[in-house]
C-alpha cells in the first residue's frame, strides 16, 4: 500500500533547504508539496523532474522563514509553480516578497491557508527577530512535524508536535565545538541565546519527549553546521542516549538527498540514484 505521506529530504544546511512531501490521502487525489526553497530553481527543478513530479503538481510551498538559505534569490525570475500556494506567516511575507516572489502566490499560514490546507498547522518558533514557522502535516492517521532554525523547543511546541509519527528537527551545533570555536562571541549568543538555532542535545530531548506520545517511525536531523558539528558526533550522542530511537535516526546532510521515507513506516522507501545527478 502506498504510504499517506512520503518525504525526500533534498538539501539541509546553511547553503541551502529543500524537501518535498508527497501526500496521497485514501479519498483524494495526490498531492505534493515543497518545504522551503533553498535551493536554486535549475536544482529544484531538476529534482522535480527526476520525481517524476511536475512543477503544475506541487500544490503548496510551506516556507519555514525567509533567510537566504530558506528562500533563494532566484526564485524571483523563475516561478515555475503555476498552481502552487506559498504557505508562510505574514510576518515574513514582505521577506519573501524582498526575495522576488509575488506575494499575489502567498497565504498566511496562520488564517487564509487553513481553509485551503487544513491537514497543514503552522506553530511560531524562536528564530531572530522575525522567528521561523514549524509545520504539523497530517492525514490518513499519520503526521509529520517540521521544525528547523528554531532556538528552542517550548512546552507549547512540544505540545504542537506530541503524537507525529515523523520529526524532522533542527540540531544544529555540538554546544563544545561552538563555545570552543573561533567565531565571535556575538555569534556564538545570538546562536545559542534561545532565538537562533538548536543544539544536539536539544534536538535529542525534543525527540524523545515526543517519542514518549507516540513511537516515532523517523527523526531526521537538520540543518547540521559544518563548523560547529559532525554526523559521527551526532550519532554517538543518539546511540548512547536514545539507543530505542538511534536506528530510526537519520542526519540530513547539505549535499546528499536523503531517501523518500514512508511516514509511519519504519522501512525507507525505494530511492532513484539519478538525483545525485540533478542536485549537481
Ligand atoms: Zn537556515
Amino acid at each position: 500500500m502506498h504510504p499517506p505521506i512520503r518525504i525526500r529530504i533534498l538539501a539541509s544546511g546553511s547553503q541551502g533547504n529543500a524537501a518535498i512531501v508527497s501526500l496521497r490521502p485514501r479519498d483524494g487525489a495526490p498531492t505534493h508539496l515543497i518545504i522551503d526553497l533553498g535551493l536554486s530553481p535549475r536544482k529544484l527543478c531538476g529534482a522535480l523532474e527526476v520525481e517524476n513530479i511536475k512543477a503544475h503538481e506541487i500544490a503548496a510551498i510551506l516556507v519555514t522563514h525567509a533567510d537566504a538559505d530558506h528562500v533563494h534569490g532566484g526564485w524571483g525570475r523563475n516561478w515555475p509553480f503555476k498552481s502552487a500556494k506559498v504557505i508562510a506567516r505574514n510576518a515574513h511575507h514582505r521577506a519573501i516578497a524582498n526575495a522576488g516572489i509575488d506575494a499575489k502566490h502567498m497565504l498566511d499560514a496562520e488564517s487564509d491557508s487553513q481553509a485551503f490546507f487544513p491537514h497543514i498547522k503552522p506553530f511560531a518558533l524562536p528564530h531572530d527577530k522575525a522567528g521561523s514557522t514549524g509545520f504539523r502535516i497530517s492525514t490518513d492517521g499519520v503526521a509529520m512535524g517540521w521544525a528547523t532554525d528554531l532556538g528552542r523547543m517550548s512546552s507549547d511546541a512540544l505540545a504542537f508536535f506530541a503524537g507525529v509519527d515523523a520529526l524532522c528537527i533542527e540540531s544544529n551545533y555540538d554546544a563544545r565545538m561552538q563555545q570552543h570555536s573561533s567565531r565571535p562571541d556575538f555569534l556564538k549568543d545570538r546562536i545559542m541565546g534561545g532565538h537562533g538555532h538548536l543544539s544536539n542535545v536539544q534536538a535529542l530531548q525534543a525527540a524523545l519527549h515526543i517519542h514518549k506520545t507516540k513511537a516515532l517511525s523517523h527523526v531526521v536531523l537538520l540543518h547540521l553546521s559544518s563548523q560547529c558539528n559532525s554526523p559521527d558526533l551526532v550519532q554517538e550522542l543518539w546511540d548512547t542516549h536514545a539507543p530505542e530511537l538511534a536506528g530510526d535516526m537519520q542526519v540530513a546532510m547539505q549535499m546528499l538527498p536523503l531517501p523518500w521515507l514512508c511516514v509511519g513506516q519504519p522501512r525507507q522507501c525505494a530511492w532513484s540514484e539519478s538525483l545525485f545527478v540533478a542536485l549537481r
